[in-house]
């Protein structure tokens, strides 16, 4: 394939890479979103491997068939649950193939000629330095995140003594390690002192970030991925590389934003591992009396009732309950009541992962409201079922200024005439911090398995 048609492809691929994007911000068009990314994904692999600069096809080929049935096994295990340490894992490999890259390109640079041959080495070594940076903190980080996502760390923030001292000075010594790079002319060893410095600060980054503000962890590191991309893309002087990570990193830095925004957590703070915020412990016991209720007196309840409230989180998703919900929720409807369902915007363990489960059991787009959009109906609803939902229903958020969740705006359910939080236990949600929406004189819980609940439900209905 000529250069010329090289080029033209990629630009063909990045125009795709940006319809994909646009389909992916709406729900009707996410699954159109989807082909777009498939078609510009395959347009610029087509393009590279059989482009002007590649050699040694048959090898390319053996990894992407290596690589690719691996990927192909495990996206087709993993369930809706897992997904967000699917997403962690993919970031940590981008991060790593960013600093394997940089490795590569500072062993066998580029050679320039040319007048300003001098300079295109310098700002060589600077891509090299940055990249392997960034690769490095996105590798690790990503590897942190994956793990507090998994359960194998502790989801509570790590409170290291003079930690935000800590993040500073590996920016500086990174920093001044830049400078005795370019000006040694590339030295090994501050090339690879930065490389387990960034290791380090990038664990300890997404480590110091707490329990609820993992959705934006998530968010970030996603950004950090597309910048890491953009840094590889530079030292292989692929355009199409660079326009797709930046792509990436802006469009994840904005949802990180948004999120950020609906969590009513300051951006920079988050971005610069929880600095700026207030240290507290959570409590973990509980606190007061609460009632239990059986599946036929929810039932009665709902039959007896002219509004209902779905709020579902995270339980919803781990019982797969999101069919028998539609199914519940269509007898409700055919007795004339209305049932509306509400949706924190991080619920569950992945951006719009409520959103997904819902349109996945066909669930109509129009009855699905965002929580702005439904916050004030509350207080005019006879019941509300609470789906396997938790911190995202803590009226704690707005109470307790000393909880870990304080400010987070929450679904506050308990301004409804009843209240029914379906769940297995006492426990509590990923923030661990106790609710004591389960202990207010309008809330009963059903305890039990949020599947097994709805469907003993619908049939009592
Ligand atoms: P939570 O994680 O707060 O609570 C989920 C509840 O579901 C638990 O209390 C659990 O209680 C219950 N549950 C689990 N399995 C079942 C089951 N089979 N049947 C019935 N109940 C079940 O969920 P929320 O959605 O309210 O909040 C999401 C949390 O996750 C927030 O803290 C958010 O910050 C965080 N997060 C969100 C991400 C995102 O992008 N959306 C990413 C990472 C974290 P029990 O064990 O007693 O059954």
């Amino acid at each position: 394939m000529s250069a010329g048609l090289t080029q033209a492809a990629y630009i063909i691929a990045a125009l795709f890479f940006i319809l994909s994007l646009a389909g992916l911000s709406k729900q009707e068009s996410a699954r159109a979103g989807n082909y777009y990314g498939i078609a510009g994904m395959t347009i610029a692999l087509l393009a590279t491997v059989f482009g002007p600069e590649s050699e040694g096809i048959s090898w390319i080929l053996l990894a992407m068939v290596i690589g690719g049935s691996i990927g192909v096994h495990y996206a087709k295990k993993v369930e809706m649950t897992e997904m967000p340490e699917l997403v962690a894992v993919l970031h940590s490999f981008v991060g790593m193939a960013a600093v394997l890259v940089g490795y590569n390109s500072f062993i066998t640079p580029p050679v320039y000629t040319g007048e300003f041959a001098h300079t295109e080495h310098l700002i060589h070594l600077v891509e090299v330095f940055l990249g392997v940076f960034i690769g490095a903190v996105t590798f690790t980080g990503s590897i942190v995140a994956f793990g507090k996502l998994r359960g194998l760390i502790s989801s509570s923030s790590l409170n290291l003594p003079h930690k935000h001292k800590l993040n500073l000075a590996a920016i500086l010594v990174s920093i001044a390690l830049m400078v005795s790079f370019v000006q040694s002319d590339g030295s090994y060893f501050a090339l690879i002192l930065m490389t387990f410095i960034a290791f380090a600060f990038g664990a300890h980054l997404v480590a110091s970030i707490g329990g609820a503000d993992m959705p934006v962890v998530v968010s970030m590191l996603n950004s950090y991925s597309g910048w890491a991309a953009a840094a590889a893309g530079f030292m292989l002087a692929n355009d199409l590389l660079i326009v797709t990570g930046a792509l990436v990193g802006s469009s994840g830095a904005i949802l990180s934003y948004i999120m950020c925004k609906a969590m009513n957590r300051s951006f920079i703070s988050v971005i610069a591992g929880g600095f700026g915020q207030v240290v507290v412990v959570s409590s973990e016991e509980e606190e007061g009396e609460y009632k239990s209720i059986s599946a036929q007196e929810v039932a009665d309840m709902l039959k007896d009732s002219r509004s209902v409230i779905i709020t579902p989180g995270y339980g919803m998703a781990v019982a797969q309950a999101q069919y028998p919900v539609h199914e519940l929720t269509e007898k409700l409807r055919a007795k004339g009541i209305d049932v509306r369902f509400g949706i924190h915007p991080v619920a569950g363990r992945l951006p719009g992962h409520m959103n997904v489960l819902l349109a996945e059991a066909r669930v109509p787009y129009d009855v699905v409201l965002e929580m702005d959009e439904i916050n004030d109906d509350f207080s005019k609803t006879d019941t509300v079922l609470v789906i396997g939902a938790n911190d995202t229903v803590n009226p704690a958020a707005l109470d307790d200024p000393n909880s870990p969740i304080a400010g987070m705006p929450v679904l506050e359910v308990w301004n409804a005439k009843n209240v029914i939080v379906f769940k297995r236990s006492m426990n509590t949600g990923y923030a661990g911090v106790q609710n004591p929406l389960f202990f207010k004189e309008n809330t009963s819980m059903l305890f039990g398995d949020a599947k097994e609940s709805v469907e003993a439900i619908s049939k009592a209905i």
